[in-house]
């Protein structure tokens, strides 16, 4: 991808973890590598077409002078978050802060602190089968909207399925949604847990009823294997409440383990669940 680098960019602030650096201040020194598609302004010669880098040397200078922080890794991170949420073009930023005036009492060059940080594409699969069903999912759906680091690219037709495993309980509501998002894996999750307690959702037995359930099927297509996260989602080839939603709005995605497309898994499958499209 292309790339506008801002190189050396000086801003006196009072960051630190020191009495003495938050009353004195001292020279801060911002790289910036902003990775974006500069084909367009190739072609036109607009400025509107591109990324203002003034503005953003401006937006990170107000950003450095208007707080107070104590480590440069949180800089660099709100900062990272503030450039990509403030300028949507960009894909990823990479932000080296340099401190060279830092308090060490040894004679140094320079320490610093470097990130990357991007955008993110995830699809997630809701699913409701308790109370206003519809009502939970689109709640849910316009609470992502609302959010800064989220933008909701697409949301399938529902379908509606009778209950996968073995507890009698009522039918579902079922789709699934490609979200662009600033949010790491984690950070997801959370946020996606947070909106099912919102939704009142009470964990009793595994698969039981529920009012909003939102699962992390792909995120880009990292595979992650850990306690409380795994992605892609375990059992989601197992599904066609699943895979007709996600065959809707990504048919030619392709499973990163299974190797697979949406529609490819979908034609394999034996069991239905799915009663109406
Ligand atoms: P299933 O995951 O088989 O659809 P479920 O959705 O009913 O079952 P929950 O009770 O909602 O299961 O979640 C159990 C745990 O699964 C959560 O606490 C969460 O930490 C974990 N989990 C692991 N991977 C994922 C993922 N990709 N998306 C959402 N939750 C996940
Ligand atoms: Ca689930
Ligand atoms: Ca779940």
């Amino acid at each position: 991808m292309d790339q506008i680098v801002i190189k050396g960019l000086q801003i006196f602030a009072n960051h630190g973890v020191y009495k003495e650096e938050q009353e004195k201040g001292q020279t801060f020194v911002v790289n910036a590598t902003l990775h974006f598609d500069t084909s367009k302004a190739g072609r036109t010669d607009e400025l509107s077409d591109s990324v203002d880098y003034g503005k953003i040397c401006e937006l990170i200078k107000d950003f450095m002078t208007q707080y107070h922080m104590n480590l440069l890794e949180t800089i660099a991170n709100r900062l990272a978050r503030k450039i990509l949420m403030a300028y949507p073009e960009i894909e990823a930023v990479t932000l080296e802060i340099e401190k060279p005036e830092a308090p060490i009492p040894m004679k140094f060059e320079n320490v610093s602190v470097k990130i990357h940080r991007s955008w993110h594409t995830a699809f997630i699969a809701f699913g409701s089968n308790m109370g206003d069903r519809l009502s939970y999912i689109n709640d849910a759906i316009a609470n992502l909207k609302a959010d800064m680091r989220c933008e909701v690219k697409k949301v399938s037709k529902f379908v509606e399925s009778r209950p996968y495993g073995e507890v009698e309980q009522d039918n579902f509501y079922n789709g699934v949604l490609e979200l662009r998002t600033l949010l790491e894996p984690k950070e997801l999750l959370e946020f996606l847990q947070a909106e099912e307690r919102h939704a009142g959702r009470v964990r009793k037995e595994h698969w039981g009823p529920r009012t909003l359930d939102l699962d992390i099927l792909y995120f880009d297509d990292m595979v992650i294997e850990n306690d409380d996260l795994t992605i892609p989602h375990v059992d989601m080839q197992h599904r066609d409440f699943v895979l007709v939603p996600l065959s809707e709005i990504a048919p030619y995605k392709r499973h990163p383990l299974i190797g697979l497309t949406s529609k490819e898994m979908l034609r394999k499958l034996k069991d239905s669940y799915v009663t109406r499209k």
